[in-house]
């Protein structure tokens, strides 16, 4: 389903957010715990420099100091400095903002898009189901939904590319997951993984590490949901469909047992935070 070329992904995080852990596993053990916000660096031959999600940045205390998007950082208190932003670590990296060619929204809950106004040359790809909820909501309602209006660039319109615009599909046999592949280029799949927010996604890609599936939010913890156990009921508030979730879950597992060498990380999981490279001084898990 993939050509035989390799492709290397690099994992960071920037800032995190602390909640309790009971949320992720319902019969595990009371305690406060990080989720760090993980996003990926892409080097694709063809299409350049790609981020697929970008973290927090410190516009995430501007876009939450009024009401009613306040309620997102009492919700999910935020820990992040200016030197943990996307932006700060690609400069470490020699990745200069305006290398960045496109910029890959998984869905538009806070954790994934903060960093978009750093990078103004980057092309926006997105769902187009998750972009029409983003420019309907306001509010409450936006809020409700984990999005913020204030981090969505100005002319994001002038920006975009809808990620059904730009790919073919094709729907995997056995799991019944649906694969896009952007402009001809197979190298980079991005998959479709509906319920946690509209539209998201993840992606697909065959490292010299091996095949990985990153599944973005259609879980928190890659233990829990290899042996089924589901999060907290608490989440179904926030949630853009339980059903849509666990249909999504049902299909990543078949997926998995018919592709048994493929990896599966997802942003917040801890088996993610053995890939991704902090700062020395910024790793306690
Ligand atoms: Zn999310």
């Amino acid at each position: 389903m993939v050509s035989d070329e390799k492709l290397d992904v690099l994992f960071f995080a920037s800032g995190y957010c602390v909640a309790q852990s009971r949320i992720v596993n319902p019969g595990g053990g009371w305690g406060w715990r990080r989720f760090y916000a993980v996003w990926v660096l892409i080097k694709h031959p063809v299409m350049g420099v790609i981020l697929f999600d970008g973290g927090y940045n410190l516009s995430f205390n501007i876009a939450t100091k009024a009401w009613p998007d306040r309620l997102y950082r009492w919700v999910t208190p935020v820990v992040v400095t200016d030197s943990d932003s996307a932006v700060s670590i690609l400069k470490r990296e020699g990745i200069s903002p305006v290398d960045v060619k496109y910029f890959v929204i998984s869905h538009f809950h806070a954790d994934h898009i903060c960093a978009l106004n750093d990078f103004p040359n980057a092309e926006l790809i997105c769902s187009k189901k998750g972009y029409e909820e983003v420019a309907r909501l306001d509010g409450f309602a936006a809020v409700r939904k984990g999005i913020l209006k204030r981090l969505i660039p100005v002319d994001f319109e002038k920006r975009v590319l809808f990620l059904e615009d730009i790919s073919i599909t094709h729907i995997d046999n056995d799991s019944q997951l649906t694969f896009f592949v952007p402009f001809g280029q197979d190298l980079l799949q991005f998959v479709d993984l509906p319920g946690h927010a509209r539209g998201m996604f993840g992606f697909y890609v065959k490292t010299s590490d091996g095949e990985i599936l990153y599944g973005t939010d259609a879980s928190w913890e890659s233990d829990m949901f290899l042996n089924g156990i589901l999060p907290s009921p608490v989440v179904r508030l926030f949630i853009d469909s339980w059903p849509e979730y666990m249909e999504t879950n049902r299909k990543l597992l078949l997926f998995l047992r018919n592709n048994p060498g493929t990896q599966i990380l997802f942003t917040h999981c801890s088996r993610t935070l053995k890939y991704v490279r902090f700062p020395v001084e910024n790793r306690i898990i």
